[in-house]
Parts: C-alpha cells; structure tokens; sequence
C-alpha cells in the first residue's frame, strides 16, 4: 500500500514579474523521510521554502498536502496543515528563558478572570519533558535562550515544532551558521523529527549534510530542477559534483591554471 506523500510539488513555477523564480520543480516528503532541496545563491530555495509555508502562492503546477489539491492562503493555513518552517534566524526573545520561548505565542494559562496568569511550572515541565523526548537534555530551561549556542536554538525549534503537533517540519539552513560539531548535532535532531514520523524538507546548501541524513535530494539552478535523485540512486561524490557544477569547476581550473616555465 503506497499512501500519499504528506507534501508533493509536481511542477510548480513561480515569477516575481518577468523574473523566473521556480520554473517547473517538483519534489515530495512523505512521513520519516527527509527530502534535502539543495542550491546554490539564487537557486530558488528561499521561493519554494515561501510557497510551502504560505508565504507565497505559486502561479503554476500543483501543490498537494496529504493528497489534496491546496494553494496556502497565509502561515496560519500552513500551521493549521501541519507545515511548521523553522527559519534561519529565528525568531526568538534572547532575555527570555528558553521555556518561555518554546511557548511563545501559545502559553497555558491558569485560574480565571483576574486570577487568571501564565501557568509557568506547566511551561518548564512541557519544555523540558518535550526536549528530552528529543533526546535534548539541556542544563537549565530557565536560561535565556540567547545564552544557547546556535545550534541548540536550532534543536529547542525543532522540537518545539514537533511538541506542537508539526507532520511536516520545514528547514531552511539549519546548519549554514554551524561549525562541523553543532552542524552534527543539529542533523541528529532533525533524524530524531524524521523518526517520530515527521516529513522533513531540509534546505541546505552542503552535499555532506544532505547526503548524511536525506531519502531524496532535489537540486536546484536558477530556478529549475538539474536533478532529483533518492537516496540509493547518488553516491556523496556524485552529489557534491553536481552541486558543485562539475564542468563549471573544471572551465575555472583552466582559467585560474598558470602558465608552466614561465
Ligand atoms: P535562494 O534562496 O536559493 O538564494 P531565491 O528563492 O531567494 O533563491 O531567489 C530565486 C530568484 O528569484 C533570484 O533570481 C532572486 O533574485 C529572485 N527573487 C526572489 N525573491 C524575489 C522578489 N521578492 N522579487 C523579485 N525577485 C525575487
């Protein structure tokens, strides 16, 4: 029985006037798989990552979730599909402890009418229970959350995504900012989201971290699709090639090559 990818691109397109943004891309995320996007400055990573998460509507081609025909009218529609978008730059309140901000916009309340206030041990409970679940075990849920390294912002979000019910978790980056060991952990959380059963679209710009962790790989150039393979059909080196643009690479060679016995 083959059920029905939680999120599946078939030819979208997208322009901002005459630029041509997306042209014809298509890709799917079913549950625990990551599906890696990858591309170089300009690619088009930003637009499909805005047109999944409701930001942007796309002008041509159809986007499904869970099997229905949708065009995402806002972020809220998105959250309300079960699309959660991690962002590079999150957007956090770096004074305010991390429990505070894994509720942000969504806090638990107690008592009733004057009485009524931020039940905050139910917060720093659900915080950190929800962290460890993830196999996160920070010192202190009442730090600032500016205090975390990047990395560890990086995981609090996933898991905050999956504590609020996310079945498509979205990220853009995760590991752009990172260094190899926090990049290292971040993937382990993001396999961690893909095991309790999430889909995962992972953008990223790295072939290692893509091939380390993604089912399917769709690679993107200006715009188009110059590949989609899963993850029996690519090997790292051939992958980090075409990300590369082997032949481009090779024309620089050339022209950076000096003259020998000059
Ligand atoms: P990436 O995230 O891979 O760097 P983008 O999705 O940001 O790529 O951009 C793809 C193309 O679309 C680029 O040529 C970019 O200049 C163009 N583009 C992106 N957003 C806009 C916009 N709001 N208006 C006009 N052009 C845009």
């Amino acid at each position: 029985m083959t059920t029905a990818p939680l999120v599946e691109l078939a030819g979208v397109s997208k322009y901002y006037g005459n630029i041509r943004a997306l042209e014809g891309v298509s890709l799917e995320v079913r549950a625990g798989e990551i599906t890696c996007v990858l591309g170089d400055n300009g690619a088009g990573k930003s637009t499909l990552i805005k047109i999944v998460a409701g930001l942007h509507r796309h002008d041509a081609g159809t986007f499904r979730v869970d099997g229905e025909e949708v065009t995402l009218a806002n972020p809220r529609d998105a959250l309300d599909r079960g699309i959660a978008t991690v962002y590079q730059d999150l957007a956090v309140v770096p004074l305010m402890p991390v429990w505070r901000n894994f509720f942000l916009g969504s806090e638990p309340t107690r008592g009733k009418g004057p009485f009524r206030r931020l039940d905050v041990e139910l917060m720093r409970t659900t915080t950190r229970e929800a962290l460890l679940r993830m196999g996160i075990d920070l010192r202190d849920v009442d730090q600032p959350i500016g205090t975390l390294s990047g990395g560890e912002r990086q995981c609090v979000a996933i898991a905050r995504a999956v504590h609020f019910g996310a079945k498509v978790l979205v990220l853009d980056e995760p590991t752009a900012a990172l260094g190899v060991k926090q990049s290292g952990v971040v993937l382990k959380y993001v396999a961690a989201a893909r095991d309790q059963g999430l889909g995962v679209i992972l953008i990223t710009h790295n072939p290692h971290h893509a091939h380390l962790v993604g089912d399917r790989f769709v690679l993107l150039k200006r715009g188009v699709m110059a590949a989609s393979h899963t993850k029996d059909s690519v090997t790292l080196d051939e992958l980090t090639r075409q990300m590369a643009g082997g032949s481009e690479l090779e024309d620089l060679r050339h022209a950076l090559e000096r003259p020998t016995g000059a």
